[in-house]
């Protein structure tokens, strides 16, 4: 045992990797002889200083298909070295734990589009494997001042993910899904698509709901596609993401607690409202289904007894539920608030676990294990 989790438990380690970080030289992966998936900061940059020239793995691989996000903390317990053999290796202090493995790079990247745009400037792995797009990076909370604390959107995009591509034509779009869909690597269960949030619903149209409209025609066969937004205005347009081919839908509000929402989500509180957001997620069960439409949290943003009430309201009615372990971006206005400690991510992890027990048509937004979330280790009852 290590501290409060069990080291041999993937899922209990990744929970002890995301309370504490990991420390290792800034230069080790920079130095590293073999080939792996780095970091695209397509919309956060969760270690200080860290650049694209660091090459920090995208995730690492603990083992038993759990993924967990790299975020370097010097003060951190846990520490990684690479051997001689090129293995890195996992230690807690001094003690040697385990080997970790590093993600494969997708083979559509270091392809070029028609038009010369890089393949990995225009393609958003999400975790380890699962492509998609982060469309309309410009979220307009930013230019009003009064963006989410915890989110680091706007200066990773001015830093280490200034290659990323910042608008689509629907050439572009087609022409990448189409080689992401016909590379022969792994099946592809679901194209996963993020974006910030558009000031009016016109914008909205234009600039999030065409573009995926674009990724749905492109891709022969059909496959799912997720999506990650904030709610429209106007609530007949969650129709039309469904008619532009998304199967599921997530609307996060990241903070259940109505104060600390509008502490902590200033714009989203000013400009739209709490209640008209469960509003918003409430149409889009109806239009999307039973746990196809979800409301996200960030775990430790407030009370664990806050997070797991509105884990059980929400999955009562039908509403998915998904978790973003809170990391601490340097920039951000939460840059020095403490992580989650592991107990309480522990606790909130089994809970999260029985829910998905006592309903079982609950489902996780990817087949996968994700970097900064344990749903899916705990709808595969991996907690004790
Ligand atoms: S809505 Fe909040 S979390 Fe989403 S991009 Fe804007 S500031 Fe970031």
């Amino acid at each position: 045992m290590k501290g409060e989790i069990n080291e041999k438990i993937p899922a209990e380690l990744k929970v002890s990797l995301l309370a504490n970080g990991v420390n290792f030289d800034m230069d080790m992966f920079k130095e590293y002889k073999r080939d792996f998936y780095d970091n695209q900061f397509v919309y956060g940059r969760t270690s200080k200083s860290v650049m694209p020239e660091h090459k920090f793995p995208q995730v690492l691989l603990l083992g038993d298909g759990v993924v967990t996000a790299l975020l370097r903390r010097e003060s951190s317990p846990w520490n990684l070295k690479i051997d001689e053999e090129s293995r890195v290796m996992l230690y807690h202090h001094n003690e040697f734990v385990q080997e970790v493995a590093l993600p494969e790079r997708p083979p559509f990247f270091g392809k070029h589009l028609s038009d010369g745009t890089p393949t990995e400037s225009i393609i958003a792995v999400a975790g380890e494997q699962t492509p998609g797009f982060f469309i309309y990076p410009d979220c307009w909370f930013f230019a009003n001042g009064k963006p989410c604390k915890f989110c680091s959107l706007k200066s990773t995009r001015k830093t280490a993910g200034k290659n990323m591509v910042s608008s689509f034509s629907e050439q572009n779009i087609a022409e990448a899904t189409r080689l992401f869909q016909n590379t022969k690597w792994r099946d592809i269960p679901l194209i996963s698509i993020t974006a910030g949030t558009a000031e009016t619903d016109e914008e909205t149209l234009e600039y999030i709901i065409k573009p995926i409209k674009a990724v749905h025609d492109a891709c022969d066969p059909k496959i799912p596609i997720h999506v990650l937004v904030h709610p429209p205005h106007n609530l007949d347009l969650i129709d039309e993401y469904k008619k532009a081919g998304v199967t599921s839908i997530a609307f996060n509000i990241e903070v259940y607690d109505r104060n600390i929402f509008k502490d902590i989500c200033p714009s989203k509180h000013l400009y739209y409202g709490y209640d008209k957001w469960f509003s918003a997620v409430e149409r889009a069960v109806e239009v999307f289904g039973d746990y196809k439409a979800f409301c996200g949290l960030v775990w430790g943003l407030e009370p664990i007894e806050s997070t797991m009430k509105a884990n059980e309201v929400m999955i009562d009615k039908g509403i998915g539920i998904t978790s973003n372990i809170f990391h601490a971006d340097p920039g951000t206005g939460l840059a020095h608030r403490p992580h989650l400690d592991e107990e309480s991510t522990l606790t909130l992890s089994k809970h999260t676990q029985k829910l998905f027990n006592e309903y079982p048509a609950a489902r996780t937004i990817f087949e996968v294990s994700m970097r900064s979330t344990i749903d899916w280790e705990a709808k595969r009852g991996d907690f004790s």
